[in-house]
Protein backbone atom coordinates (compact mmCIF):
# COMPACT_ATOMS: atom_id res chain seq x y z
CA UNK A 1 0.00 0.00 0.00
CA UNK A 2 1.37 3.23 -1.11
CA UNK A 3 1.10 5.92 1.33
CA UNK A 4 -0.36 9.35 1.16
CA UNK A 5 2.26 12.30 1.27
CA UNK A 6 0.68 15.27 3.35
CA UNK A 7 0.95 18.46 0.94
CA UNK A 8 1.76 20.73 3.51
CA UNK A 9 2.20 23.25 1.06
CA UNK A 10 -0.86 22.60 -0.89
CA UNK A 11 -2.77 22.53 2.56
CA UNK A 12 -1.40 25.49 3.57
CA UNK A 13 -2.09 27.70 0.66
CA UNK A 14 -6.24 26.71 0.94
CA UNK A 15 -5.73 27.77 4.72
CA UNK A 16 -4.38 31.08 3.35
CA UNK A 17 -6.85 31.33 0.78
CA UNK A 18 -9.77 31.00 3.14
CA UNK A 19 -7.75 33.75 5.57
CA UNK A 20 -7.91 36.07 2.60
CA UNK A 21 -11.17 35.61 1.76
CA UNK A 22 -12.19 35.98 5.72
CA UNK A 23 -10.21 38.99 5.20
CA UNK A 24 -12.35 40.47 2.47
CA UNK A 25 -15.39 39.81 4.09
CA UNK A 26 -14.30 41.93 7.56
CA UNK A 27 -13.11 44.88 5.23
CA UNK A 28 -16.00 45.25 3.25
CA UNK A 29 -18.82 44.44 5.77
CA UNK A 30 -16.86 46.06 8.82
CA UNK A 31 -14.22 48.20 7.46
CA UNK A 32 -11.85 46.37 9.85
CA UNK A 33 -8.56 45.46 8.38
CA UNK A 34 -7.11 42.78 10.59
CA UNK A 35 -2.88 43.75 11.52
CA UNK A 36 -0.12 41.56 12.64
CA UNK A 37 2.70 43.11 14.12
CA UNK A 38 5.82 40.75 14.31
CA UNK A 39 8.96 42.27 16.78
CA UNK A 40 12.55 40.68 16.13
CA UNK A 41 15.26 41.66 18.24
CA UNK A 42 18.73 41.63 16.93
CA UNK A 43 19.98 40.14 13.44
CA UNK A 44 20.09 36.53 13.61
CA UNK A 45 19.87 35.60 9.99
CA UNK A 46 17.38 32.71 10.52
CA UNK A 47 14.63 34.92 12.53
CA UNK A 48 15.63 37.53 9.72
CA UNK A 49 14.12 35.03 6.77
CA UNK A 50 11.16 33.75 9.06
CA UNK A 51 10.14 37.42 9.72
CA UNK A 52 10.28 38.62 5.82
CA UNK A 53 8.39 35.57 5.16
CA UNK A 54 5.64 36.19 7.21
CA UNK A 55 5.65 39.96 6.60
CA UNK A 56 4.80 38.76 2.90
CA UNK A 57 2.07 36.36 3.48
CA UNK A 58 0.46 38.67 5.69
CA UNK A 59 0.28 41.30 3.38
CA UNK A 60 -0.89 38.75 0.66
CA UNK A 61 -3.23 37.83 2.68
CA UNK A 62 -5.22 41.45 2.64
CA UNK A 63 -3.95 42.31 6.07
CA UNK A 64 -1.40 45.06 7.22
CA UNK A 65 1.39 44.03 8.45
CA UNK A 66 3.68 46.55 11.33
CA UNK A 67 7.40 44.99 11.41
CA UNK A 68 9.32 45.75 14.19
CA UNK A 69 13.12 45.41 13.59
CA UNK A 70 15.55 46.02 16.74
CA UNK A 71 18.69 46.58 17.53
CA UNK A 72 20.50 43.18 19.26
CA UNK A 73 21.21 45.80 22.46
CA UNK A 74 17.71 47.05 23.17
CA UNK A 75 17.22 47.41 26.43
CA UNK A 76 14.23 44.96 28.38
CA UNK A 77 12.28 47.99 29.29
CA UNK A 78 12.46 49.59 25.40
CA UNK A 79 11.15 45.85 24.48
CA UNK A 80 8.09 46.48 26.71
CA UNK A 81 7.51 49.85 26.20
CA UNK A 82 6.60 48.79 22.27
CA UNK A 83 4.74 45.93 23.24
CA UNK A 84 2.33 48.15 25.62
CA UNK A 85 2.01 50.29 22.89
CA UNK A 86 1.46 47.66 20.34
CA UNK A 87 -1.23 46.42 22.97
CA UNK A 88 -2.61 49.70 23.21
CA UNK A 89 -3.27 50.31 19.40
CA UNK A 90 -6.30 49.28 17.80
CA UNK A 91 -4.82 48.97 14.58
CA UNK A 92 -2.88 46.07 15.81
CA UNK A 93 -4.68 42.56 16.28
CA UNK A 94 -1.96 39.76 16.94
CA UNK A 95 1.57 40.29 18.08
CA UNK A 96 4.46 38.11 17.54
CA UNK A 97 7.74 38.51 18.96
CA UNK A 98 10.12 36.51 17.54
CA UNK A 99 12.29 33.99 19.09
CA UNK A 100 14.63 33.52 20.94
CA UNK A 101 15.27 36.90 22.14
CA UNK A 102 18.81 37.96 22.48
CA UNK A 103 20.46 36.23 26.21
CA UNK A 104 19.96 39.37 27.90
CA UNK A 105 16.34 39.66 27.68
CA UNK A 106 13.38 37.63 29.80
CA UNK A 107 11.67 35.46 26.96
CA UNK A 108 8.86 34.51 29.72
CA UNK A 109 8.53 38.10 30.63
CA UNK A 110 8.32 39.65 27.15
CA UNK A 111 5.83 36.81 26.34
CA UNK A 112 3.58 37.47 29.09
CA UNK A 113 3.52 41.01 28.41
CA UNK A 114 1.47 40.58 25.44
CA UNK A 115 -2.07 41.39 25.85
CA UNK A 116 -3.52 37.24 25.47
CA UNK A 117 -6.01 38.61 23.21
CA UNK A 118 -3.31 39.40 20.36
CA UNK A 119 -1.38 36.61 21.26
CA UNK A 120 -1.68 35.17 18.00
CA UNK A 121 1.64 32.72 19.24
CA UNK A 122 -0.17 31.36 21.68
CA UNK A 123 3.00 31.13 24.18
CA UNK A 124 0.84 33.74 27.26
CA UNK A 125 0.34 31.97 30.11
CA UNK A 126 -3.36 32.73 29.90
CA UNK A 127 -3.53 31.00 26.41
CA UNK A 128 -1.45 28.21 27.97
CA UNK A 129 -3.70 27.68 30.71
CA UNK A 130 -6.79 28.02 28.74
CA UNK A 131 -5.87 25.66 25.79
CA UNK A 132 -5.19 23.09 29.18
CA UNK A 133 -8.54 23.70 30.55
CA UNK A 134 -10.42 23.35 26.69
CA UNK A 135 -11.47 26.88 26.91
CA UNK A 136 -11.28 29.28 24.38
CA UNK A 137 -7.58 30.08 23.81
CA UNK A 138 -4.95 31.12 21.03
CA UNK A 139 -3.69 28.15 20.03
CA UNK A 140 0.34 28.03 19.27
CA UNK A 141 0.35 27.61 15.24
CA UNK A 142 2.62 24.70 15.17
CA UNK A 143 0.57 22.54 16.71
CA UNK A 144 -2.33 23.92 15.17
CA UNK A 145 -1.39 23.57 12.06
CA UNK A 146 -0.74 19.46 12.71
CA UNK A 147 -3.82 18.74 14.03
CA UNK A 148 -5.48 20.01 11.41
CA UNK A 149 -3.79 17.99 8.88
CA UNK A 150 -3.91 15.03 10.94
CA UNK A 151 -7.99 16.10 11.08
CA UNK A 152 -7.73 15.68 7.75
CA UNK A 153 -6.16 12.56 6.77
CA UNK A 154 -7.65 10.68 10.09
CA UNK A 155 -11.47 12.07 10.09
CA UNK A 156 -12.51 11.71 13.62
CA UNK A 157 -9.74 11.29 16.11
CA UNK A 158 -12.35 9.87 19.25
CA UNK A 159 -10.29 6.92 20.71
CA UNK A 160 -7.33 6.67 18.44
CA UNK A 161 -3.87 6.44 20.17
CA UNK A 162 -1.54 9.45 19.50
CA UNK A 163 2.06 9.50 20.60
CA UNK A 164 3.82 12.78 20.09
CA UNK A 165 7.62 12.70 20.73
CA UNK A 166 8.76 16.04 22.61
CA UNK A 167 7.50 18.03 25.45
CA UNK A 168 8.34 21.93 24.79
CA UNK A 169 6.02 24.67 25.36
CA UNK A 170 5.90 25.60 21.84
CA UNK A 171 4.86 22.41 19.98
CA UNK A 172 4.90 19.01 21.71
CA UNK A 173 2.94 20.03 25.44
CA UNK A 174 0.53 21.70 23.16
CA UNK A 175 -0.04 19.15 20.77
CA UNK A 176 -0.94 16.80 23.18
CA UNK A 177 -4.18 19.17 24.74
CA UNK A 178 -5.22 19.51 21.31
CA UNK A 179 -5.39 15.55 20.52
CA UNK A 180 -6.48 14.88 23.91
CA UNK A 181 -8.94 17.77 23.64
CA UNK A 182 -10.03 15.51 20.33
CA UNK A 183 -10.18 12.55 22.46
CA UNK A 184 -7.63 10.38 21.63
CA UNK A 185 -5.41 8.36 24.24
CA UNK A 186 -1.77 10.45 24.07
CA UNK A 187 1.13 9.96 25.36
CA UNK A 188 3.89 11.77 25.81
CA UNK A 189 7.59 11.03 25.07
CA UNK A 190 10.97 12.87 25.64
CA UNK A 191 14.89 12.45 26.21
CA UNK A 192 14.27 10.28 29.68
CA UNK A 193 11.43 8.12 28.07
CA UNK A 194 12.28 4.06 28.59
CA UNK A 195 11.55 1.89 25.41
CA UNK A 196 10.54 4.51 23.15
CA UNK A 197 9.93 2.60 20.27
CA UNK A 198 7.69 0.51 21.95
CA UNK A 199 5.92 3.08 22.90
CA UNK A 200 5.88 4.35 19.19
CA UNK A 201 4.69 1.06 18.14
CA UNK A 202 1.21 1.47 19.49
CA UNK A 203 0.54 5.14 17.52
CA UNK A 204 -2.03 5.66 15.30
CA UNK A 205 -0.73 8.84 14.90
CA UNK A 206 2.94 10.01 15.82
CA UNK A 207 3.87 13.35 16.14
CA UNK A 208 7.41 13.78 16.45
CA UNK A 209 8.92 17.12 17.87
CA UNK A 210 12.72 15.94 19.16
CA UNK A 211 15.31 18.06 16.91
CA UNK A 212 17.29 15.04 15.93
CA UNK A 213 17.69 14.89 12.38
CA UNK A 214 15.79 10.95 10.75
CA UNK A 215 15.10 9.77 14.25
CA UNK A 216 12.25 7.97 14.23
CA UNK A 217 12.85 4.42 12.26
CA UNK A 218 10.42 2.58 9.78
CA UNK A 219 10.43 -0.13 12.45
CA UNK A 220 8.78 2.29 15.12
CA UNK A 221 6.13 2.30 13.34
CA UNK A 222 2.42 0.71 12.96
CA UNK A 223 1.55 0.23 10.04
CA UNK A 224 -1.04 2.49 7.92
CA UNK A 225 -0.18 5.08 11.29
CA UNK A 226 -0.28 9.07 10.09
CA UNK A 227 3.41 10.28 10.92
CA UNK A 228 3.37 14.48 11.15
CA UNK A 229 7.32 14.94 11.57
CA UNK A 230 7.48 18.83 13.06
CA UNK A 231 11.67 18.62 12.59
CA UNK A 232 13.77 20.67 10.98
CA UNK A 233 17.08 20.16 11.03
CA UNK A 234 20.11 21.38 8.58
CA UNK A 235 22.80 18.41 7.66
CA UNK A 236 25.58 18.56 5.86
CA UNK A 237 26.07 15.77 3.09
CA UNK A 238 28.79 13.96 1.77
CA UNK A 239 29.36 17.05 -0.90
CA UNK A 240 29.64 19.94 1.73
CA UNK A 241 26.69 21.15 0.77
CA UNK A 242 23.60 20.92 3.28
CA UNK A 243 19.99 20.05 3.00
CA UNK A 244 17.04 19.83 5.66
CA UNK A 245 15.62 16.56 7.20
CA UNK A 246 12.87 16.41 9.84
CA UNK A 247 13.04 14.09 12.63
CA UNK A 248 11.55 11.10 10.48
CA UNK A 249 13.04 8.86 8.66
CA UNK A 250 10.97 9.73 5.87
CA UNK A 251 12.36 7.41 2.94
CA UNK A 252 11.83 4.65 5.07
CA UNK A 253 8.79 5.63 7.18
CA UNK A 254 6.99 6.23 4.27
CA UNK A 255 6.69 2.27 3.40
CA UNK A 256 4.82 1.73 6.60
CA UNK A 257 2.91 5.02 7.44
CA UNK A 258 -0.35 5.16 6.11
CA UNK A 259 -0.30 8.86 5.78
CA UNK A 260 3.16 11.59 6.35
CA UNK A 261 3.97 14.73 6.22
CA UNK A 262 7.73 15.45 4.24
CA UNK A 263 10.48 17.99 5.36
CA UNK A 264 10.50 20.17 3.63
CA UNK A 265 6.96 20.97 2.55
CA UNK A 266 4.47 19.58 5.60
CA UNK A 267 4.01 21.42 8.88
CA UNK A 268 6.64 24.33 7.54
CA UNK A 269 4.05 25.70 5.58
CA UNK A 270 1.39 25.32 7.68
CA UNK A 271 2.85 27.07 10.82
CA UNK A 272 2.83 30.39 9.09
CA UNK A 273 -0.73 30.06 7.48
CA UNK A 274 -1.61 28.97 11.17
CA UNK A 275 -0.48 32.19 12.28
CA UNK A 276 -2.43 34.23 9.66
CA UNK A 277 -5.72 32.62 10.90
CA UNK A 278 -4.93 33.24 14.27
CA UNK A 279 -4.61 36.84 13.57
CA UNK A 280 -7.95 36.82 11.72
CA UNK A 281 -9.53 34.71 14.76
CA UNK A 282 -7.74 36.91 17.34
CA UNK A 283 -9.15 40.25 15.15
CA UNK A 284 -12.98 39.29 15.10
CA UNK A 285 -12.62 38.49 18.80
CA UNK A 286 -11.15 42.27 19.41
CA UNK A 287 -14.07 43.42 17.56
CA UNK A 288 -16.95 41.24 19.02
CA UNK A 289 -17.33 39.60 15.52
CA UNK A 290 -18.33 36.06 14.34
CA UNK A 291 -14.96 33.60 14.34
CA UNK A 292 -14.04 31.81 11.50
CA UNK A 293 -14.63 28.31 13.08
CA UNK A 294 -12.67 26.03 11.04
CA UNK A 295 -10.05 27.73 11.73
CA UNK A 296 -9.54 26.79 15.18
CA UNK A 297 -10.26 23.48 16.56
CA UNK A 298 -10.92 25.24 20.69
CA UNK A 299 -14.21 26.55 20.62
P1 LIG B 1 13.00 21.49 21.93
O1 LIG B 1 14.46 21.31 21.81
O2 LIG B 1 12.45 22.60 22.74
O3 LIG B 1 12.37 20.13 22.49
C1 LIG B 1 12.79 18.88 22.03
C2 LIG B 1 12.07 17.80 22.77
O4 LIG B 1 12.52 16.55 22.26
C3 LIG B 1 12.34 17.80 24.28
O5 LIG B 1 11.14 17.56 24.97
C4 LIG B 1 13.32 16.64 24.46
O6 LIG B 1 13.16 15.94 25.66
C5 LIG B 1 12.90 15.72 23.33
N1 LIG B 1 14.02 14.86 22.94
C6 LIG B 1 15.29 15.23 22.66
N2 LIG B 1 16.05 14.15 22.40
C7 LIG B 1 15.24 13.08 22.51
C8 LIG B 1 15.43 11.69 22.38
N3 LIG B 1 16.62 11.17 22.07
N4 LIG B 1 14.37 10.88 22.58
C9 LIG B 1 13.17 11.39 22.90
N5 LIG B 1 12.92 12.70 23.05
C10 LIG B 1 13.94 13.53 22.86
O7 LIG B 1 12.45 21.54 20.43
P2 LIG B 1 11.10 22.18 19.81
O8 LIG B 1 9.91 21.51 20.36
O9 LIG B 1 11.19 23.65 19.85
O10 LIG B 1 11.31 21.76 18.28
C11 LIG B 1 11.40 20.41 17.89
C12 LIG B 1 11.74 20.36 16.41
O11 LIG B 1 10.69 20.98 15.68
C13 LIG B 1 13.00 21.11 16.02
O12 LIG B 1 13.62 20.42 14.94
C14 LIG B 1 12.50 22.46 15.54
O13 LIG B 1 13.37 23.07 14.62
C15 LIG B 1 11.21 22.04 14.88
N6 LIG B 1 10.20 23.09 14.81
C16 LIG B 1 9.54 23.23 13.63
C17 LIG B 1 8.55 24.16 13.49
C18 LIG B 1 7.83 24.24 12.19
O14 LIG B 1 7.20 25.23 11.90
N7 LIG B 1 7.87 23.19 11.35
C19 LIG B 1 8.17 25.06 14.58
C20 LIG B 1 8.85 24.77 15.83
C21 LIG B 1 9.83 23.83 15.92
P3 LIG B 1 13.50 16.61 27.11
O15 LIG B 1 12.34 17.50 27.41
O16 LIG B 1 13.57 15.42 28.01
O17 LIG B 1 14.79 17.34 26.94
Amino acid sequence: MSPQIIDGKAFAATVREQVKDYTHGLKQQHGITPGLAVVLVGDDPASQVYVRSKGKHTVEAGMNSYEHLLSADTSEAELLALIHQLNADPAVHGILVQLPLPPHLNEALVINAIDPSKDVDGFHISNVGLLATGQKAMVPCTPLGCLMMIREYCGILTGLNAVVAGRSHIVGKPMAQLLLAENCTVTVVHSQTRNLPDILRSADIVVAAVGKPLFVQADWIKPGATVIDVGINRVEQEDGTTRLVGDVDFESVKEVAGAITPVPGGVGPMTIACLLANTVTACCRLNALPEPGFLNPIT
